[in-house]
């Protein structure tokens, strides 16, 4: 009975201890909360593109530096790291993306974009403020928590430059290494208040590919006397659709678009090449070897069928700047969901499908220090929208669209919330 007594006064004061850190998230939450509103209005009012985000970063290093970081600017870019040492612990890393769009706004919000044809449409407006939230959360509760936190703003994350160039100029080798890399990217999909997670592979890889078919040319009215490359590309495309539906593994998702084909020049005459542009997608980088290999191997048949010479067989480049899957850590994943569970509620977790879209935060945990990495979905669409969207149909903007924008308040709260108490956890374990 004694025993009984005593192991019920252990998790009731478990309990306690808990809600008062949970307490503590939520009243710096709240004494923060409007000037850092004011701050996601500055970036959205001044989207900066992919590798020019020079005030973004100007701006957001100067916050991180007055909460007490040790910050090191210009890596890889206008990319930076901040660091806060306190005492001996994990080291832990928390990612923001800072780039804008080519895109002309369309929300109609009092505080839209000031730069003509710029716009935070993928919302790393919000992810910059969410994630210096959290760090004036962990900053102001140094006593609860021993370890590093390392901040990392990178450029670039929708030309997928960004975290490469943070990499190759030393991000591991300048500063402490990770043990857990973080991240979280909005969601167009789910309400604001949640946040969906997966293990495992979550995003995909990609890489785009450049073809050039090669034929002889001619005039138009004397095809036999050519080899028509106009011909031999859409034999080419149509055959590029079995490399995923007869050449895969039908248990590995992949996708192969051919999004954009050019040749010629007028109704009469036959050119000597078209050009074609290609997206491929997977999940496993043996998946993208094999669709390579495959591209490679029917355009050269085809080329080959049609009695062209070794030397015009197509050229099938691959671009160098490959972003390879996001694979979520299981582990990393499984205690954040359990820490962002102790907060938000179980019924505010969303377990979620992979996407064939890309990030870049993949690069991180693509290291020979094997960084065990996870991003989350941020839920970002409002309440209201939300409900429409469910009972009548209605659609929602999605991201890189010009009237996509998060509901601020509850995507703030959840986000800080959330990813503070799964940094606190990581460090107290
Ligand atoms: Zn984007
Ligand atoms: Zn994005």
């Amino acid at each position: 009975m004694k025993r009984i007594l005593l192991s019920l006064t252990a998790i009731f004061l478990s309990m306690i201890c808990f809600s008062q850190t949970d307490q503590q998230i939520r009243k710096e939450i709240i004494n923060n909360i409007g000037q850092h509103e004011s701050l996601y209005r500055h970036f959205h009012q001044n989207p900066e593109l992919s590798f020019e985000e020079y005030k973004t970063s100007d701006r957001l290093s100067t916050e991180l530096q007055n909460l007490g970081f040790d910050i090191s600017r210009k890596i890889g870019g206008n990319g930076f790291v901040g660091i806060l040492r306190n005492g001996d612990g994990p080291v832990i890393m928390l990612r923001t993306d800072m780039d804008a769009l080519p895109l002309e706004e369309k929300t109609g919000l009092p505080f839209s974009s000031n730069i003509e044809g710029v716009m935070h449409a993928c919302g790393h407006d919000m992810h910059m403020t969410v994630w210096l939230g959290t760090a004036k959360v962990l900053t102001e509760m140094k006593e609860s928590w021993k370890g590093t936190l390392i901040m990392v703003a990178q450029q670039a994350e929708e030309k997928s430059g960004g975290a490469n160039a943070m990499i190759e100029d030393g991000l591991f080798k300048r500063f402490p290494v990770p043990d857990y890399a973080l991240a979280y990217h909005v969601s167009s999909e789910l309400e604001a208040g949640t946040i969906g997670y997966r293990s495992g592979a979550f995003f995909a890889g990609v890489n785009s590919v450049d073809i050039k078919v090669k034929g002889i040319g001619g005039h138009g009215a004397r095809p036999h006397m050519a080899i028509d490359p106009v011909v031999l590309a859409s034999r080419m495309v149509l055959a590029y659709q079995t490399i995923s539906s007869r050449e895969i593994n039908p248990f590995q998702p992949s996708v192969v678009t051919v999004g954009s084909i050019h040749g010629g020049t007028v109704h009469n005459i036959i050119p000597d090449e078209v050009n074609m542009q290609l997206t491929v997608r997977f999940f496993d980088d043996a998946v993208y070897d094999e669709i390579i290999e495959a591209l490679q191997r029917i355009s050269k048949g085809i080329a080959q069928s049609a009695g062209l010479p070794e030397s015009l067989y197509p050229e099938v480049k691959p671009k160098d700047h490959l972003t390879p899957p996001v694979v979520n850590d299981d582990q990393l994943t499984r205690d954040a969901v359990n820490s962002f569970i102790s907060v938000l509620g179980e019924e505010n977790l969303h377990e979620v499908d992979p996407q064939t879209v890309a990030e870049d935060f993949a690069r991180y945990g693509r290291t020979e220090e094997k960084v065990p990495i996870a991003i989350f979905w941020l839920g970002s669409v409002s309440p209201t929208k939300f409900e429409a969207h469910k009972n009548m149909n209605m659609q929602l903007a999605h991201l890189h669209s010009p009237d996509f924008y998060p509901e601020f308040k509850p995507t703030y709260e959840t986000g800080v919330l959330g990813m503070s108490k799964v940094v606190l956890d990581l460090f107290n374990r």
